[in-house]
C-alpha cells in the first residue's frame, strides 16, 4: 500500500464533502461519519508446525439504521483497523445506494492465505467467529466472503457459530456454498453486477458494447466473472493485471486482440494469479502491473485492492478510456477524482458498480428466511433489475444536477441512511 494512504480518511473526506453539499445538520454528520461500534481482538492458532501464531481480527460496524450490518470478511496480509473502518462505511453507503435493508459493516484478518494452511484458515474462522458471535448474527451483523476468503470460510463460519449457539442460523453469514443455504448466482454476483452497469452506462452514451474493450486490474472472483459477462455480451478484455507471489509484484498479462478468457482461467490459480510462464508461451505480453491502466481501452475495471487509481497512475491512461468501471472498494483517491472530472472521464463509483455480491447476498438471506431457493436466471434476473434501476437513479440525479457520478450517488445513500437515522430518533 502507498505510503501515507489512508482508506478511512478517504472514506470520510468522501462523506464530508456530500454531507455540506446536502447541508447535513452537524449531528447527523458526526453520527455517520464514525462506526457505531468496532471490536479488536486476537486469534491464537495451532499452526501445522506445532508452534501456535496470534492472529488479529477485527469487525467494524459502522451502521445498523437502516437494518442488520452486512459486510465481508478479508483476510489480507496488510490489512488495518482503518482499511477496515474505510470498508465497513462503504458498506452502508452501497446497501443504501442500491436500496436493500442492510446496512454497513467489515471484518479482516491479518493474515496471507498464500502461506497458511486450509486446516490454519480453518481455525482462524471459528477463532473469529469465537470472538464476535455474541455481537454478529441474522438480526445484527452479517459477514460474507471478501478478498481471499470464499463459500468454504463462511461454511467453517457458520458451523462455528451453529455450534456455539446451538440451532440453525443459514442466515448468519451469505456467500456460502450451494446445499448449505448459498444461493445460486452469488459467485457471480460482483463481477456480473459490474457489467450491468457497465452495459447501461455505455446505453446511455450510445455506444455499441460489442465496439468495445476493457482492461482489468486485479484477476480474481470479481475480475473473472465480468471478463466472463463482459465477453458473453461481445466486448474484448485485453488485460488483467495481477499478484505474483513468488516476485512480490504485480504484472499486466495482455493481448491486444482481446484474451482468450476460458484460457486464461485455466492457468490461474484460487488467488487470482495468472501463471506467467505459460501466459508468456501463449503469446501474452508481459508487463510491469500498472501498464494495465495505460492499455488503450474504453473501460478500465479495477477489480482488487484500494488506491489503484491514484494522482500517480491516473495520469498515465490513455485518452482511449471512456468509462472507470470500479469494480474494487476504494480503488480511486480523491486526487484522481479531481484528474476524472477534468478528462470528463465516466466515473461508475466502487460502491454502486460493485454493489451486486452485497445485493445477492441479501438475495440469500431472502431465501434462507423462507428456506426455498430459487433458479439461478430468477436470481440473476432480480439482480440485473435492483442494479439498472439503482445505476439509472445516480446517473439520472448526476445529469439533473450536473453532479460527478461519485458524489450523486452518494447524495442518494447518504440521504435515505440520514433520514432513517432521524425518524428512529437518534440523531
Ligand atoms: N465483500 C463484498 C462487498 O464488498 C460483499 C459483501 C456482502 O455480500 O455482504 O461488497
Amino acid at each position: 500500500m502507498e505510503k501515507g494512504f489512508n482508506p478511512f480518511a478517504m472514506a470520510q473526506a468522501q462523506f464530508d464533502a456530500v454531507a455540506a453539499k446536502l447541508g447535513l445538520e452537524p449531528g447527523v454528520r458526526e453520527f455517520l461519519r464514525w462506526p457505531q461500534r468496532e471490536y479488536h481482538f486476537t486469534i491464537p492458532v495451532h499452526m501445522d508446525d506445532g508452534s501456535v501464531r496470534v492472529f488479529r481480527g477485527f469487525r467494524v460496524q459502522h451502521s445498523d439504521v437502516r437494518g442488520p450490518c452486512k459486510g465481508g470478511i478479508r483476510f489480507h496480509p496488510q490489512e488495518t483497523a482503518d482499511t477496515v473502518r474505510a470498508l465497513a462505511t462503504w458498506m452502508t453507503w452501497k446497501c443504501s445506494v442500491v436500496d436493500i435493508p442492510l446496512g454497513g459493516g467489515k471484518g479482516g484478518v491479518i493474515c496471507d492465505p498464500h502461506e497458511i494452511s486450509m486446516r490454519e484458515q480453518e481455525a482462524i474462522c471459528r477463532g473469529w467467529v469465537r470472538q464476535v458471535w455474541r455481537n454478529v448474527g441474522p438480526v445484527q451483523d452479517v459477514p460474507a466472503p471478501d478478498v481471499m476468503t470464499s463459500g468454504q470460510h463462511m461454511i467453517w463460519m457458520l458451523d462455528e457459530y451453529e455450534h456455539l449457539t446451538g440451532g440453525k442460523y443459514p442466515g448468519f453469514i451469505t456467500g456460502k456454498p450451494l446445499g448449505v443455504g448459498g444461493s445460486l448466482g452469488r459467485t457471480e454476483a460482483t463481477g456480473y453486477g459490474v457489467v450491468y452497469t457497465v452495459r447501461e452506462a455505455l446505453k446511455r452514451m450510445g455506444i455499441d458494447i460489442k465496439s468495445t474493450t476493457m482492461a482489468m486490474q486485479g484477476f480474481g472472483n470479481v475480475a473473472q466473472y465480468a471478463a466472463e459477462l463482459f465477453t458473453r455480451y461481445g466486448g474484448k478484455v485485453l488485460c488483467m493485471s495481477c499478484w505474483d507471489q513468488k516476485d512480490q509484484v504485480s504484472y499486466t498479462y495482455r493481448k491486444m486482440d482481446g484474451i482468450d478468457l476460458g484460457f486464461i482461467r485455466g492457468i490461474t490459480d484460487r488467488f487470482g494469479t495468472v501463471d506467467g510462464r505459460k501466459a508468456v508461451e501463449a503469446g501474452y505480453e508481459k508487463l510491469p502491473g500498472e501498464a494495465w491502466i495505460e492499455t488503450e481501452a474504453d473501460i478500465l475495471m479495477p477489480g482488487a485492492l484500494e488506491n489503484q487509481v491514484n494522482a500517480e497512475t491516473v495520469k498515465k491512461m490513455s485518452s482511449r478510456v471512456k468509462i472507470l468501471a470500479e469494480g474494487a472498494n476504494g480503488p480511486t483517491t480523491p486526487e484522481a477524482d479531481e484528474f476524472l472530472k477534468a478528462r470528463k472521464i465516466f466515473v461508475i463509483p466502487d460502491f454502486l458498480c460493485n454493489a451486486g455480491g452485497v445485493t445477492c447476498s441479501y438475495f440469500e438471506q431472502v431465501q434462507n428466511n423462507m428456506n426455498y431457493y430459487w433458479e439461478k436466471d430468477e436470481v440473476l434476473a432480480k439482480l440485473d433489475t435492483k442494479m439498472t434501476n439503482a445505476f439509472h437513479a445516480v446517473a439520472d440525479l448526476a445529469e439533473k444536477r450536473g453532479e460527478y457520478m461519485r458524489d450523486a450517488a452518494y447524495m442518494i445513500a447518504i440521504e435515505r441512511v440520514a433520514t432513517a437515522a432521524k425518524l428512529r430518533g437518534i440523531v
